[in-house]
This record gives structure tokens, sequence and C-alpha cells, in this order.
């Protein structure tokens, strides 16, 4: 039976709160319990603390302490295998691990499923949505135990209420949870997770039920598969598998209810249903919805509904006057602060964002972020940036104005929310200061370059295309004179402890850049000997000066700057830390050619310039928000086209631009890829399209499944891609064959994500694979991915290995 709600949503909240500490304590006590220096005991005290202080922090900061408007989404590792261990969903090999009595993981069985042991592979990792946050994908069949197994969200309900805060629950949903699922290997032919909805749903009933016997008022379940239609599950199953869940959930339980006059025991809290990381909306062809979530979840009996008008866009109502059928009876909190970029709110218009949806009919409106704030650092006062390398790392000191990372925002919405009842002259000063500072970005010296603009302006079809493709295979062959197979690696050679320090004390100031180029220069000294010792074809300098990818030319190039302590979780205890690429790009001086043209000064066998393509450059960073992301790339584009062309001159007869995170940016709905495809395409064209017929671009890219996407590899127009290969036996070279893939490939024999070293007879099997499914004439021999992770008393046996079998299988053909 339901019985109507009459206690509206806070006026504000936000989706979610980074988990990892201001100051990374979780990962510091999440990795010293890894490797036995404290004992869960510790671990858990550790967390506690945070968890306490991150929700005193937000009360702090203006949410309020009782109605449920803090989130509680802490985590050890990830959302979505808190869900696996909430069910008790682990996957055969590590049934062991679940408690006899109850199926629960205790934290070492929860950590294991995530980091594997021994012959038993981990979870595999995939990348959240749109975002750079990895999440753990669970494995389900037809008998995966599934219960309400761990009861860590209600005590951990409990322990925020111990603190004076109660909070709101946050937990991903069951449908995203199914439809992010895989088939477990032992699952029957045609099963999907999604035929477990059922078990799903009546586990997280359960949980509801708990819930509500300890008083929680709100839950929030967050389901943004219904953003998308690439996760390969039917959208109209999606569609179905919302209005069954909840009508389970939220039809069939009856709510917590403040001023309750039937005195019924409730049998769960509210529920908030989230749908971040896109429009709820996907136009059809006639610009109607096509398929109308909003109305979905309109549709059903929860309270709330958070819905990203960041990336969706006010939604149009189907109802009488443009209303949402459904939406009277509800809470609509909306998204109106950018969960996952760092800019300041432009809290004027934010405001008439709200007043344009208050048309929608909803029950009562309330502000809230458009994602969870996971995505961002967690305060910008937290930058000092000061120190020698303030300067090179492109600070204007205007910028701080400019950003709101986590907490600013929750600040943000929390003055929308006053608005939101009060009108804005409640929050007067806080709208001007908002609008003077954009003002104040808008026409900062750097923003805009007219040069930049210009150059962009003259660009012409010319200067996106190389020479044709037969032409160039003749003019590589006469420069470069490589035996068939030829060996090479992706860049990084083994980044060791004494790399790091000397880098480290560089950056600090404390080593002398003499000293530090003496000590890089003996590096790849080092580095290229050990490969013409090894008998590598295409030689590397190894990429000791970088401390990441993206970062290294973030600090590189005018337009980007990097913060201090501006991490952000990428998976586990994993963090990182995104430049943010605030004005034009220019590129002040050449980033690589010292370092390149030194390591071809001491090999006769060609030397390969590393660089990472635009399309990664962007996916990596925090990117402006004022200019379409094609511009933006267009501009990186060209200053590593320029950097092309100095490598050239300085003897490079081989580049390789890098673009791991192609795939990555793809948008969640196939109506947008298109577009996207055609700009970010463009923009690694231009970058390369500047060489020589006779110079050798290669790409690499990674990961290997690109089925949807490669036309786009192909018209990407390198001479050579390498690829991710090894685990998956070479899958991708028939694939490749079957699309016609004339150009070079190097699928990877050497699978970098682990320390075993292959044997050559390993890898000479792979290499057989290999060139029985397409032209040997087309075929590399190189590892999966950069050595980087990696330690030498792996990577020179495998890379021994590596040439030896590349020497046999050439030797037969
Ligand atoms: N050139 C880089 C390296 O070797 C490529 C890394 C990547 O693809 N993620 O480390
Ligand atoms: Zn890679």
């Amino acid at each position: 039976m339901t019985v109507p709600t009459t206690t509206p949503f806070p006026g504000g909240t936000i989706l979610g709160y980074p988990r990892i500490g201001r100051r990374r304590e979780l990962k510091r006590a999440v990795e010293a319990y890894w490797a036995g220096r404290t004992d869960a005991v510790d671990l858990e005290v550790a967390a506690g603390t945070l968890r306490r202080e991150t929700v005193q922090r937000l009360v702090a900061l203006g949410l309020d302490p009782e109605d449920g408007s803090v989130p509680g989404s802490f985590s050890y590792y990830d959302q979505v295998l808190d869900v696996v261990a909430l069910l008790g969903a682990v996957p055969a090999r590590f049934r062991d691990l679940l408690d006899d009595e109850d199926g629960s993981l205790d934290l070492d069985g929860y950590f294991t499923v995530a980091r594997g042991r021994g012959e038993d592979a981990p979870l595999e990792m995939t990348k959240w949505f749109d975002t750079n946050y990895h999440y753990l994908v669970p494995e389900i069949s037809e008998t995966t135990p599934i219960s309400f197994a761990d009861h860590r969200v209600v005590r951990e309900y409990a322990e925020a209420k111990e603190a004076g805060v109660t909070t709101r629950p946050v937990l991903v949903g069951p449908v995203t949870f199914l439809a992010l699922s895989k088939a477990a290997d032992d699952a029957g032919d045609g099963f999907h997770p999604l035929d477990r909805l059922d078990d799903v749903v009546a586990a997280y009933a359960e949980l509801l039920r708990a819930l509500a016997a300890v008083g929680v008022p709100w839950v929030q379940l967050d389901e943004p598969v219904l953003v998308t239609d690439s996760v390969g599950v039917d959208p109209e199953r999606v569609d179905a598998a919302i209005t069954r869940a909840y009508r389970e959930l939220a039809t069939g339980l009856a709510p917590a209810s403040a001023d309750d006059a039937l005195d019924t025991v409730p049998e769960r809290p509210r529920l908030l249903v989230a749908a971040p990381f896109g429009g709820l909306a996907a136009p059809g062809a006639d610009g109607r919805p096509a398929r109308d979530g909003l109305a979905l979840l309109a549709g059903t009996d929860v309270e709330a509904v958070a819905i990203d008008l960041f990336e969706g866009g006010v939604p149009a109502g189907t109802g009488p006057d443009g209303t949402v059928p459904g939406l009277a009876s509800k809470t609509l909190v909306a998204g109106v602060v950018d969960g996952h970029n760092v800019w300041r709110t432009d809290l004027a218009a934010r405001l008439g964002t709200l007043e344009a949806l208050r048309g929608l009919g909803a029950r009562s409106l309330a502000v809230g972020t458009s994602t969870s704030l996971l995505h961002v650092p967690h305060d910008v006062d937290d930058e000092t940036w000061t120190g020698p390398a303030a300067d090179r790392a492109g600070r204007t000191p205007a910028l701080r104005r400019w950003l709101a990372f986590a907490d600013q925002k929750v600040g943000e919405v929390t003055t929308l929310a006053r608005a939101l009842t009060g009108g804005p002259d409640a929050v007067r000063a806080e709208l001007d200061e908002a609008s003077a500072a954009l003002a104040d970005r808008a026409a900062a010296t750097g923003v805009v370059v007219p040069a930049v603009r210009e150059r962009i302006a003259a660009l012409s079809a010319t200067d996106f295309a190389r020479g044709d493709h037969a032409g160039r295979v003749a003019a590589q062959r006469e420069s470069l004179d490589l035996p068939p197979l030829p060996t090479t690696t992706i860049g990084s050679f083994p980044q060791t402890a004494e790399i790091r320090r000397t880098r480290s004390a560089w950056a600090k100031g404390e080593l002398a850049d003499d000293a530090y180029r003496a000590a890089m220069r003996d590096e790849i000294a080092r580095v290229i000997a050990l490969q013409e010792d090894i008998g590598l074809d295409v030689l590397v300098h190894g990429e000791p000066e970088r401390n990441d990818m993206v970062q290294y030319f973030a600090e590189l190039l005018d337009g980007f700057a990097t913060t201090d302590l501006g991490w952000v979780q990428s998976y586990g205890s994993r963090c990182v830390r995104p430049p943010i690429l605030w004005g034009d790009v220019t590129r002040p001086a050449p980033m690589t050619v010292e370092w390149t043209r030194y390591a071809q000064s001491l090999t006769a066998r060609p030397v390969k310039g590393m660089l990472t393509g635009p399309v990664t450059i962007l996916a990596w960073s925090f990117v402006r928000d004022d200019q379409p992301l094609g511009d933006t790339a267009r501009q990186v584009a060209l200053a590593l086209r320029d950097e092309v062309t100095d490598l050239e001159a300085a003897g490079t007869a081989v580049v390789q631009v890098d673009e791991p995170a192609l795939r990555e940016l793809l948008p969640l709905r196939r109506a947008d890829q298109p577009a996207y495809l055609d700009w970010s395409v463009g923009a690694f064209r231009l970058a390369t399209a500047g060489a020589a017929s006779s110079t050798q671009v290669h790409t690499h890219l990674c990961y290997s499944e690109f089925g949807e996407i490669i036309d786009a590899i192909d018209g990407l127009d390198a001479d050579v891609t390498s690829i991710e290969a090894a685990r998956s036996r070479m899958e991708v070279v028939p694939e490749l064959h079957e699309a016609g893939y004339t150009r070079g490939v190097g699928p990877g024999v050497y699978d970098i994500h682990s320390p075993r070293v292959p044997s050559t007879a390993e890898v000479t099997e792979l290499l057989g694979l290999a060139t029985s499914a397409i032209d040997p004439g087309l075929v590399w021999v190189n590892p999966d991915c950069g050595l980087k992770t990696r330690g030498y008393a792996e990577v020179e046996p495998s890379l021994r290995h590596l040439v030896e079998a590349a020497r046999t299988v050439r030797a037969g053909l």
C-alpha cells in the first residue's frame, strides 16, 4: 500500500562526496592494511574517522544535519563492488570467501574480489559512464548467491547518527547494477544478469526495511543506466526493469512519512532515484523524446527524482501545460551544479534554470549536483599554488576565483537553495560575486588568444590529410628499412624508485636543472643500450621524465594549470590529479625534442618520438566549459603538430601519438557518437598530418574492444596502430582482417598488467595466431602497453622472449 508523503525533500543536497579523504587518508589507510603494516581494526578506525569528519564537514558547509541532505556515500574501494558485497553476489571462484552463515564478505574478502588472489583474477575494471572513475564489473549467473547479506549501510547510518548527522544512504540502484554486470562464466547461453532482477530487488527490499527500522528518512538509489543506450542492453529492457523494480520497492513497501496520520510502521525510507551523467530525455527523429526517462520515473511511486541538468538541459514536459504527469507528487532534485567539472557555477543563470523547472509541475523543487562530487577534488582552498613548480604549472593568480571543487560546490548548492525559498535578494552578494568571477574569467589574459583563433580559422581540409597511404608505405620502407615483424615497445620503461625520486626532487626545487637533466640522460642512455642489447628494431627513450602522460604535457603547454592537492579517485586506492585546461592552448617551446634527439644520437636504429594525443589530453583533464570540446581539441592538436614538425627536424623518423582515451570519451548515447568521432578523429589527424610521407606515424590505443569504432580507427590514418591483445589471445586480429584493415598493426603479445614473464614459445604462438589471421607484412611485435608500472626483473626477460619469438616467426615466413 502507498502512503502519501508529506515531508518534502531537503532544499539542497549533493549526490555524493569524495571519499578518499582531503589528504588521501583512505588511500593511505587501505594501502597500509594491504601491505600488512596495520590490521583490520586500524583500517576501520581510520575509515570511521574519515566518515565522521566528512559528514561533519558537510554540515559545516551548510547541508542540513537532520533531514537527510548529507549523503552517506562512503566506499572502501568502489560503489559497484559495495553492491556485490551487499548481496554476497561474488563469482564462483570467490564463493569460499562468503560467510557460511549469512553469505557476507568480510573486509579481506571484499578486497580480494577487487584485487584478485593467485590464479583467481579480480573482477574486471571499466569506466563509470563518462568519467575517469573505474568500477568493478560484477559477474552474475543463474546460480550467483543474491541476498541482503551485508549490513554495512545500516551500520554507517548509525555511526553518522551518533556523530549528530542524519545521512541519506546512497547506493547504486538495482537496475543499473545488473545492467552493468556481465554474465559469469558459468551462466547459460542467452543469460543476462537482468534475468536476476527479482532476486536483487527482493534483497534491496530487505535492505530498505532494515533502514526504515532504524529511522532512515531517505535513501538514494543511483540509476544512471537511464541516460545511456550503449551499455549492451536494450533501452526498452532497461525501462521495463526500472518500472518493475520500483513498483516492488516504492509501491510495494509503505514509505516513511514524518506526519503520517495513518500511523503505519514505515517499511522503507523515502526514495530518491538519481539519473546522473546525462539528460533523461533522448530526442527522437522528430525532436520529441524517443525515450523519456523522466516520465518513466515520474510514473513510479518514488518520492524524489534527481536529474542532471548540466548535460541534459531542461526537459520538456509531455503533460498538460508542459508538466510531467506524475511529478506532482514528487520532489525534483535539479542537478544545476556540475558534479564532474571544476568551474565555478554561474549562479544567476542556474537560478533561471530552476525557475524554468517550476513549469514541470513537481510537488517541490530542490537544488542538487548533476552527479556525485566524487569526480572533483576536495577544496580549492587547499591549494597553496606556491613553490618553484608553480610558474611552470601555469597557475594564474585569478584561477582560484574561477574554480569550485567539491566544498565550493556544496556552498553553491546551499546558496541556490536559499535563493529558491527566499528569492534572489536573499543571496544577492553571492550571486554578484559569482557573476563577477565569471566576467573576470571571460576577460582574463590567455583565455582567448587571438593568434590561436586565427590559426584555427585558417585551417583547410589539406591540413587534416597526409599523402596517400601506398606512397607512404613505400617512402617509409626506404627511410626505415625494417625487417618483417618489426619489434618495438609502447614507450615507457620501468619507472624505478630512483627515477621517481629524482623527478620529485627536481619538481620541489631541491635538484638543479643541470643535475636533473644529467640524471635523465643517464637513464635514457641505459634504456637505449638495453634495447640494442635485446635486439629491438624501433627504440624508445623510455619516458623517464614523465610523471604522467597527460600531466607532463599540461605542465609544458600554456592554457593548462596543474594542482598540488587536486586528487580524484580513479579506482580503488588510485588517485589522479587531472590538469585544468583554462585557456587557449599554445606551446611556448618544444616539449619532447631534447630527450628524443639525445636518445637518437646514441643509436643507429630509429627512436620513436612519443606524444600524447589531443583526445587523451582532454579526456584526462578538466576541460573548459566555455567552448565546444572539438574547438579545444583542435588547439591541442596544433600544439602537437608543431611538436611533430620539430621532432622531424631533429631527425625523428617514427612518431607515436598515443590515444588510449579515444574510446573512453565516446558519448553515452549513440545519437551523439558520430559528431564526437568526427571531431576527435579530426583532431588526431590535425596533430599528425603535418608529418612527411617518410615519417611513420604510430598510435597506441591500449584496449582492444573497438568493433564499434573500427572505422574511426581507420580514419585516424596512422601508419601503425598498437593495441592490447595478449589476454584475449589476438582475438582482435581476425576482426581487423574482416574489416579489411590494411595498416600496420601491433597486437600486444606481452600482458604488462601482470608480473608474469611470457615464454618465447607463448609469444611465438600468439604471433602465429596473428600472422595467420592477417597479412604478416602488416604485423608489428610489441607489448600490450607501456612498461612503466613493471620492474626490470620481469621486463628484460619478457622483451628478450618477444624478440626471439619474432625472429623465429620471421624465419618461417
Ligand atoms: N606511451 C605510453 C607508455 O608507454 C602509453 C601509455 C598508455 O597507453 N596508457 O607508458
Ligand atoms: Zn596502453
